[in-house]
């Protein structure tokens, strides 16, 4: 059994373990449905939900493999390695990437949807984000999911029910993953053998995201970057630091999404040229004006929804830097997620009463919501600073 307790196809899922036990039920029914009997534990339609960075899309995927295997799940026959891979002929992955789901890309799905399985079991279409879905999207979707083929199952992923259409959420059957505990992401970061150490600081610092602590264990840069902004409220002094900081923070949040945007733009233009042969025959064929206008519409919201996503995480690290205070102010034994930083903090909470560190969490919550509401974030961030200053 591989490290983190999650054997075959579940292997790539951290810290899930009451969601797998919750799923292999259905798997023994999918099977039962397969030799023609009727087992409640099975449905056409499920929403996998949990917080950012809980791998709702690995959890899917699993679900997708322990289904096409004769074996439930083995993790290693063709069918569970195809479908690990994204290669499956009767799995079809909707990965959006930052852009929205339109009505004709899931007019196509529904389409694959009425079709019956080429070489494996079960027709099986994964939709990442369905929370991304217009509303027009999900209710083209809806007659599929609720009368779906024989062999056709739904499996969509967002963050919470709140985020799907009603329709859409009542039809389908949610399972939930949780925040992947702080010794499930580190264990799981030794066995990729990242020193135990690093490892415990990657998983606490995380905060329960996968991705990041990924990120933290291997790239010392992303480490220096953090420490820089747990460092940013001691610099707050004046009206003049805010604005600065602020900006600082939003700069280096677009040079991040710049690295990103612009790989995953490139593939697309380049995947876009080959569709319309503009590349090639250098006519430009009817439709593929407007084909490629709404291509750079998207990468424009991708743009905006990667910046944002970027100065969230620097809130989220901020925010715990100020809850590690609010704790220390209460009970100076418990685990901080910034303990490299105990002692710098245990001064801050001495020298500071409650009030004002909670007045200080409020300003980073009222932050994130106000970028929420599509607030710029550069004022959000410059307000927020200011707060911080004058609490
Ligand atoms: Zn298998």
């Amino acid at each position: 059994m591989p490290p983190n307790g999650q054997p075959g196809v579940w292997s790539g899922l951290v810290g899930q373990e009451p969601l797998v036990e919750a799923l292999r039920p259905a798997v023994g029914a999918a099977q039962h449905w397969l030799d023609g009997r009727v087992d409640a534990a099975m449905t056409h339609a499920w929403l996998f939900t949990g917080p950012p960075g809980s791998g709702r899309s690995t959890a899917a995927r699993s679900f997708a493999g322990a289904l096409q295997c004769t074996d439930g799940g083995c993790g290693h026959c063709a069918a569970c390695r195809q479908v690990s891979a994204g290669s499956h002929p009767d799995v079809t992955i909707v990965d959006t990437a930052g852009l929205t789901i339109g009505v004709d890309d899931v007019r196509e799905l529904v389409l694959k949807a009425a079709m019956t399985p080429t070489v494996g079991r079960w027709s099986v279409i994964l939709v990442q984000d369905a929370d991304r879905l217009t509303d027009q999207a999900a209710n083209a979707m809806l007659k599929s999911i609720e009368e779906p083929a024989a062999r056709t199952l739904w499996l969509l992923c967002a963050p919470t029910s709140d985020d799907v259409m009603p329709t859409i959420r009542s039809r389908c059957r949610q399972v939930t993953l949780r925040t992947p505990p702080t010794r499930a992401v580190a264990a799981a970061l030794e066995s990729d053998g990242v020193a135990a150490a690093l490892a415990a600081f990657a998983a606490r610092a995380s905060q329960g995201h996968i991705g990041r602590a990924r990120a933290l264990a291997r790239d010392e840069q992303v480490r220096n970057r953090r420490r820089e902004v747990l460092a940013l409220p001691q610099r707050l002094r004046d009206p003049g630091d805010c604005v600065r900081a602020a900006h600082n923070v939003h700069e280096t949040a677009k040079e991040e999404s710049e690295a990103i945007a612009a790989t995953l733009e490139q593939r697309e233009l380049s995947a876009h040229a080959d569709a319309w042969g503009t590349g090639t025959r250098g006519l430009r064929a009817r439709g593929e004006p407007a084909a490629l206008a709404e291509l750079k519409r998207l990468h424009k919201s991708r743009r905006t929804r990667l910046v944002r996503d970027s100065v969230d995480r620097v809130l989220l690290d901020l925010l715990s830097a100020q809850r590690d205070v609010l704790r220390l102010q209460s009970d100076t034994h418990v685990e901080l997620v910034n303990e490299e930083m105990r002692a710098e903090l245990e001064g801050v909470s001495h020298r500071n009463r409650p009030v004002r560190t909670l007045r200080r969490i409020e300003a980073l919550l009222g932050c994130r919501e106000a970028m929420a509401a599509n607030v710029a974030p550069l004022l959000a961030l410059e307000q927020a600073f200011l707060r911080l200053a004058r609490a």
